[in-house]
């Protein structure tokens, strides 16, 4: 074993892991849509890694922006302008709706989303947040608080003042229905829980524009334009985490833009500069710009618009641009859910197929009737392993959660490069189907 591989062992504690399970891949090198291993194994990065990065391993303009930035000033404190930090935030204002303002720079996701809660609270004198059980917000404890997957209840008690909704998880209706009787009553309970809750208590509704990592739907038509109008209908803002969704992942800038809503803060990371350096944002609308006119905006970070972090933004940015990425994913979108849809019809397995831009999901079952999941939700992998063993074996890189099989390549991915990993992945499948039905 190698001496990283050993210094990790000894020395680095993982996320979301028991530590003596863990036998890290020894990574060293990326480029474009592959990374290789310290054997020199290739393998395909169909999750872009942690579904951030969006302009693929080592993309050279963004690299060199890294180092040009490096080489100018590589830090100053937030109470300062910057060129980088004023240059990106018109950027990304520039992406938005006319009805956005300004930008307070983060670290990353979670810290987002902490600093949209403030901000929300502050700016409405409220305090409530209605969020969803199948969400991922973050890990810091007022992110995991907004957060309803079973990475929660281990911190709790969390932050108070969630007040938690079901979500538009189609293939398995919370309310029983089919698509044809779908009356969407996913978004009229948001309004009845506002009206219980009190309308005057609650500041926000808070949702990933599409949900990630607990299962990826895309919500019934109509969806969000109805949770738009509910929020509006009592005085409540709508804060959309696109922290996952954001920059091409869905074939638009942002998830939201698939609706016909303008929510009232974006809070966004990951694709923002491809996770080449920690850089997260909250995007808030003119008036809640105005507000803090007058007001203090109790939010505070170090690194707040570290002038590297944004210096990549900008870079990551001109080369989704200039390059035509966010195109690519919208133009990929019909092949991709075609080669999804192909399994589903191939492997009894396949339970749903679910896929929006580069988006989608595979959700295993043990049968398609009673759509009893292959491995229980929040349990041990079972005959899931079948599939990530093989995956291993043939070089593809998934997140593989639950029954959920997540499939988020880098927004550059070619259609000829998507072929063959999606061709690779079909025959992982049907091998795993065969091992586990004998
Ligand atoms: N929000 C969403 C929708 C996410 O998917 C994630 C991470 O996966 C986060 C927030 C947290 O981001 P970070 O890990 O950068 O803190």
């Amino acid at each position: 074993m190698s001496e990283t591989y050993d210094n990790d062992r000894s020395y680095v504690l993982h996320s979301w892991s028991v530590q003596g399970k863990l036998s890290p891949k020894v990574i060293t090198k990326g480029e474009g849509v592959f990374f290789w291993d310290e054997n020199g194994k290739r393998y395909y990065d169909m999750g872009a890694q942690l579904v951030n990065l969006n302009i693929g391993h080592q993309h050279p303009k963004v690299v060199q922006a890294i180092k040009d930035q490096a080489d100018k000033l590589a830090y100053v404190a937030p109470q300062f302008a910057e060129e980088m930090r004023g240059k990106l935030a018109k950027r990304i204002i520039g992406l938005l709706p006319e009805e956005f303002g300004k930008c307070f720079f983060t670290l990353a996701g979670a810290d987002a989303n902490e600093n949209a809660l403030k901000i929300a609270r502050a700016y409405t004198g409220k305090s409530k947040i209605v969020a969803r059980y199948r969400s991922y917000h973050g890990a810091t404890y007022g992110a995991i608080a907004l957060t309803g997957d079973p990475r929660r209840p281990p911190v709790e008690p969390a932050m108070p003042g969630v007040v938690r909704a079901f979500d538009p998880y189609c293939y398995r209706c919370t309310f029983g229905q089919k698509q044809e009787s779908c009356n969407m009553e996913c978004a009229e309970h948001i309004r009845e829980i506002i009206q219980f809750e009190n309308p005057d208590t609650v500041a926000a509704v808070f949702m990933e524009s599409i949900t990630g990592s607990n299962g990826i739907f895309p919500p019934p038509k109509g969806y969000m334009e109805r949770v738009r109008e509910i929020c509006d209908e009592f005085n409540v803002l709508l804060i959309c985490d696109e922290v996952m969704t954001g920059f091409g992942r869905t074939g638009k800038w942002f998830g939201f833009q698939n609706f016909d809503i303008v929510p009232d803060i974006i809070t966004m990371a990951k694709g923002v500069n491809s996770g080449y350096v920690p850089l997260g944002v909250v995007a808030v609308n003119e008036k809640i710009a105005k507000f803090f006119d007058d007001t203090m905006l109790y939010c505070g970070l170090t690194y707040s618009g570290h002038p590297v972090s944004c210096a990549a933004a900008l870079a990551c940015i001109d080369a989704y641009e200039e390059e035509g990425h966010i195109d690519n994913a919208a133009a990929l979108a019909a092949p991709f859910a075609a080669k999804l849809d192909a399994l589903k019809e191939k492997y009894e397995l396949v339970g749903d197929v679910r896929s929006i831009g580069l988006f989608g999901v595979v959700e295993m079952v043990k049968d398609r009737e009673t759509r009893e999941p292959l491995t229980p939700w929040n349990g041990a992998p079972g005959p899931m392993a079948e599939i990530s063993k093989r995956f291993d074996e043939k070089g593809i890189s998934a997140f593989v959660r639950w029954n959920y099989i997540f499939l988020t390549p880098p927004v550059i991915i070619s259609e000829a490069e998507l072929n063959e990993a999606m061709a690779i992945i079909d025959d992982c499948i049907g091998g795993a189907q065969k091992a586990i039905l004998g």
